[in-house]
C-alpha cells in the first residue's frame, strides 16, 4: 500500500495498493484480450461512448478538481481547468473515429487503399505534475483510434486517474478497454516497456527516465511518444510592452508552483530594459498569492513532496544569487516561496537545470542574435515565449528558437486542438491537435488487383 499525502497539510488522505509486475502483466493481458472487440466497435458507437465519458467527466468536474487539490496541491482554479481539459480532450477525439479515413492512391491494374489501423495495447505512464490532463492526452486519442489502454499514474498522485477509470466504466466503455494500474515506475512502468503485448508507450516525465524508456522500447522496436523536461526561455525585447511582460512573467513560471514542463524558468531580458523589468517584476513576485490551494484567490500551492522541496532548495544554498522572493505559509505543507535569481552566467545550474519549482533565473542579453543563442543553449526544447511589438522579429525569433511550442506576447502553450511536444531532449512526437491520431495508428497499404 502507498499512502497518498495532501502536500498542503502533510496529512494522509488515502492509501492505494501498488500493483506487482504480475498484476501489471495480468492487466496488460486483459487489455490485449479486449482489443479485438473494441477495434470492431462501429466508429459512431465508439464516438458515442467517448462523448458519454466526456459528459460524465463534466458532471464530475468539481469532485475531480477537489480530489486534485487534495492529492496534488493544485489551486482549485487550475484543478477545475484540468478536469475541464479532460472533458474537452475526450470530446475533441470523440469526433475522430468516423473521420479516421485512409487514402485511395492511383495505381495501374488495380486499386490501392490505406487503412489507419490501431496498434493494440497502449501503455500510458503519467507524472505527478498534471495527473489528469496528461493521462487524457494519452488515453483519449488512443481509445478513439481503437486501441485499448493501460494507464500508470505517478506513485504520488493516483486518485484522479482512478476516478476517471470509474467514470469510463459508468459511461459504458467495456471493462479492460481502459484500465488504471497504480504502481511503481520501475515495476508497472517497466512492464509496459518489457511486455511485448504493449505495442506503444506514451511517457511523460523526466528526460532521465524517458531515455531509459526509449532504450528499453528499442529492444522490441516499440513505438514511443516522449514528453520530457524543459528549461524554457521567456525572451523580453526592449520593444515589448515591458509592463505587460513583467506582470505576466510570474504566471509563466510559478503556475503549479513551477512544476510544469512548460514553465518559463529562464527570463532573458534585453539589457536596455533589464533594470526597468526587474523593478516591475519585484512587486509582481512579492504579491503572488501563495497559500491554501482550495481558496479561490490562491495563485500557487505547495510543492508535491518534502523530497522534491529538498531538491528545489538544494539549488539555493547560502550565498545563492537571490534577487527577491515572495511569500509562502509556515507550518505543515511543502511550501516554497516564489524566488527570482540572477545567476552570474548562462552556464550556472540555476540557468541550465530544470529545477521544477518556483525558481526563475533572469539573465540579460544584448541583441536578437544573442537572445536566440541563449535560448537555444540548452539540451531541452519544449517551449518559449517572445515579448516584442515587432511582428517580423516575433516570427524570426519563433522560427529560430529550437522548441516545439512558441508563444508571442503570451505564455500560453496548451490547447487541446493544437499540437504539443518538444524537440531535442524535451521529447519525441506530438500530442493533442489534429496529428495526435497518427501516433496511435499505423498506416496499412492494400493493393487489390482488378485485372485477374
Ligand atoms: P519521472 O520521470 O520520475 O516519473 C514519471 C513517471 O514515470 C511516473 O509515473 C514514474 O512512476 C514512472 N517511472 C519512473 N521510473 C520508471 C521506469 N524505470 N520505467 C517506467 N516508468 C518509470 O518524472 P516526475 O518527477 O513524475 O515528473 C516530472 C518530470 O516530468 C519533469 O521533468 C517534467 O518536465 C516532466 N514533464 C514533461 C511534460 C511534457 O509534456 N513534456 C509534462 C509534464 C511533466
Amino acid at each position: 500500500m502507498f499512502d497518498v499525502i495532501n502536500p498542503a497539510t502533510e496529512e494522509v488522505v488515502g492509501s492505494v495498493s501498488m500493483a506487482t509486475a504480475e498484476e501489471a502483466d495480468a492487466a496488460i493481458a486483459r487489455a490485449a484480450k479486449a482489443f479485438p472487440a473494441w477495434r470492431a466497435v462501429a466508429p459512431g458507437d465508439r464516438a458515442r461512448l467517448l462523448r458519454r465519458f466526456a459528459d460524465l467527466v463534466d458532471a464530475d468536474r468539481e469532485n475531480l478538481a477537489l480530489l486534485e487539490v487534495m492529492n496534488s496541491g493544485h489551486t482549485i482554479g487550475n484543478a477545475r481547468w484540468e478536469a475541464g481539459n479532460v472533458r474537452d480532450v475526450l470530446h475533441y477525439f470523440a469526433a475522430s473515429p468516423e473521420r479516421l479515413t485512409g487514402r485511395q492512391i492511383p495505381v495501374a491494374g488495380g486499386l490501392d487503399v490505406t487503412f489507419a489501423e490501431p496498434l493494440g495495447v497502449v501503455g500510458v505512464i503519467v507524472p505527478w505534475n498534471f495527473p489528469m490532463p496528461i493521462a487524457a492526452w494519452g488515453f483519449a486519442p488512443a481509445l478513439a483510434a481503437g486501441n485499448t489502454v493501460v494507464v500508470k499514474p505517478a506513485e504520488l498522485t493516483p486518485l484522479t486517474a482512478l476516478r476517471l477509470a470509474e467514470l469510463a466504466r459508468e459511461a459504458g466503455i467495456p471493462d479492460d478497454v481502459l484500465q488504471v494500474v497504480p504502481g511503481r515506475g520501475t515495476v508497472v512502468g517497466q512492464r509496459f516497456v518489457d511486455n511485448p503485448a504493449v505495442r506503444k508507450v506514451v511517457f511523460t516525465g523526466s528526460t532521465e527516465v524517458g531515455k531509459k524508456i526509449m532504450a528499453g522500447c528499442a529492444a522490441q522496436v516499440k513505438r514511443v511518444t516522449l514528453e520530457l523536461g524543459g528549461k524554457n526561455a521567456n525572451i523580453v525585447f526592449a520593444d515589448a510592452d515591458v509592463e505587460r511582460a513583467a506582470a505576466a512573467a510570474p504566471y509563466g513560471v510559478f503556475d503549479n508552483a513551477g512544476q510544469d514542463c512548460c514553465a518559463r524558468s529562464r527570463v532573458l531580458v534585453q539589457r536596455s530594459v533589464y533594470d526597468r523589468f526587474m523593478e516591475l517584476l519585484e512587486p509582481a513576485v512579492r504579491g503572488f498569492v501563495v497559500g491554501d490551494p482550495a481558496a479561490e484567490a490562491t495563485e500557487m500551492g505547495p510543492l508535491i513532496s518534502d523530497s522534491h522541496r529538498a531538491k528545489v532548495r538544494s539549488y539555493l544554498p547560502d550565498g545563492a544569487p537571490i534577487a527577491f522572493q515572495g511569500h509562502a505559509p509556515d507550518g505543515p505543507g511543502f511550501w516554497f516561496p516564489p524566488t527570482v535569481v540572477t545567476p552570474a552566467g548562462a552556464r550556472d545550474p540555476l540557468a541550465v537545470d530544470e529545477i521544477f519549482g518556483p525558481v526563475v533565473a533572469v539573465l540579460p542579453f544584448t541583441d536578437e542574435a544573442e537572445a536566440i543563442a541563449m535560448a537555444n543553449d540548452t539540451d531541452y526544447g519544449l517551449a518559449a515565449s517572445i515579448w516584442t511589438r515587432d511582428v517580423g522579429r516575433a516570427l524570426r525569433v519563433a522560427r529560430a528558437v529550437e522548441a516545439g511550442n512558441l508563444s508571442v506576447n503570451s505564455h500560453s502553450s496548451v490547447r487541446y486542438w493544437t499540437p504539443f511536444g518538444g524537440v531535442k531532449q524535451s521529447g519525441l512526437g506530438r500530442e493533442l491537435g489534429p496529428d495526435a491520431l497518427a501516433a496511435f495508428t499505423e498506416v496499412k497499404n492494400v493493393f487489390i488487383d482488378t485485372e485477374g
